[in-house]
């Protein structure tokens, strides 16, 4: 059995001649959306005959439900309605990818699609200013499901020099998170930064600060281009919360949160009552931390590893240990914003930043359930 993915063993300098053919007026886009797993994404790609200036250029189109597990055989065109539109890094300009909400037939939401909803939220919220940053933390694996650079028999050492490191006895898979790095840059995500984590492997990118639905629609994609560069490259990311047992960290995907109110002067009080909310909420928040009711998250939130406790909830200045950490500087000053380190990194940022919002941005608790 060969652990070289066929992808990467192809010849790319010979693809190099192709891609760089003149292509007309011609614009290829690329449609990308959630499948019903809730966690995978999927990509398909047509020609259009000028470049689209605003997604709003880009025609609806659709695809087979029944083989991305989102509809039955007898009726299975599902809708696709773009929704945000990126500079193309692998085909280059002027081609675009296109990030789209899935529609049934009847137009009713996709039970994966939890965007609609979220939208609904950040445009009742929308005089707040909400911004959101997320640490998409991540583990690179060889295409034989074992993490990318580790002996194939036995372990590499302990964690303690792999956090944020440099040399090839500890940093595996650089290549990877820089030209993502660069990818997410050219196709216009804002993306904040990089480093690698704790576990060997296992790097973390953030993205933001996003303004409300921006969150969700960043985030996915630069998931995309993290899944399209791997796949240049012949690895795998994954973003299970804990791909490996025993003493290794797992992979979260820490949520900062704001209001305009946090970010003025004596904004800490409007965090702590945003954290008090938060803590009613504990078990609601926890079911959709991950994609499966926090049955994912149950294998990392364990109260070790830089991780609180599944079961209870804590908040602190400076502490990695609580549910929510208010940053130091965010303490000094008295103003800024807090971070929600409990979402495992295989989450949907349109749910984790709808029931963000609604906890904490939304007055009442009637208006909170509204939408149900
Ligand atoms: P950590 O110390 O937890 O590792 P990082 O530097 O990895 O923090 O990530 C911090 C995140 O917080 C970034 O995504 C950044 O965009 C986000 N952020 C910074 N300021 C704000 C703010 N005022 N509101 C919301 N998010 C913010
Ligand atoms: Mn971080
Ligand atoms: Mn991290
Ligand atoms: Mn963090």
């Amino acid at each position: 059995m060969s652990y070289v993915s066929e992808s990467s063993s192809l010849n790319k300098a010979l693809r190099q001649q192709y891609l760089s053919l003149p292509q007309g007026n011609f614009c290829q886009v690329t449609y990308v959306w959630i499948d019903g797993s809730g966690e995978g994404l999927r990509n398909k790609t047509r020609t259009m005959d000028s470049e689209p200036k605003s997604v709003a250029d880009i025609p609806e189109w659709n695809f087979d439900g029944s083989s991305t597990g989102q509809s039955k055989g007898h009726n299975s065109d599902m809708l696709l309605i773009p929704v945000c539109m990126f500079r193309d890094p692998f085909l280059l300009d002027p081609n675009k990818l296109v990030l789209c909400e899935v529609l049934k037939p009847t137009r009713e939401t996709a039970e994966s699609n939890h965007r609609n909803r979220c939208n609904k939220v950040m445009e009742k919220v929308k005089e707040l200013h909400p911004w959101f940053g997320m640490e998409q933390e991540y583990t690179l694996l060889g295409v034989d499901e074992h993490p990318y650079g580790w002996p194939r028999f036995g372990f590499p050492k302990p964690q303690g020099p792999y956090y944020c490191s440099v040399g090839a006895d500890r940093a595996f898979g650089r290549d990877i998170v820089e030209c993502h790095y660069k990818a997410c840059l050219y196709a216009g995500i804002k993306i904040s930064g990089t480093n690698a984590e704790v576990m060997p492997s296992q790097w973390e990118f953030q993205v933001g600060p996003c303004e409300g639905i921006e969150m969700g629609d960043h985030l996915w994609m630069s998931r995309f281009l993290l899944y399209r560069v791997c796949e240049d490259f012949g690895v795998v990311a994954t973003l299970d919360p804990k791909p490996m047992t025993g003493d290794w960290n797992g992979a979260g995907c820490h949520i900062n949160v704001s209001t305009v109110q946090m970010r003025e002067q004596g904004g800490i009080e409007h965090i702590e009552k945003a954290i008090k909310k938060l803590s009613k909420r504990h078990a609601e928040h926890i079911r959709v931390y991950d994609p499966h009711d926090g049955e994912d998250n149950k294998r990392r939130l364990t109260g070790r590893h830089e991780t609180s406790s599944i079961h209870d909830f804590s908040s602190g200045v400076a502490n990695r240990g609580a549910s929510i950490r208010i940053p130091r500087q965010v303490g000094q000053e008295k103003c800024g914003y807090f971070e929600d380190r409990r979402p495992a990194a295989n989450c949907d940022p349109y749910a984790v930043t709808c029931v963000m919002a609604r906890t904490c941005m939304l007055e009442g608790e009637e208006d909170a359930h509204e939408l149900e």
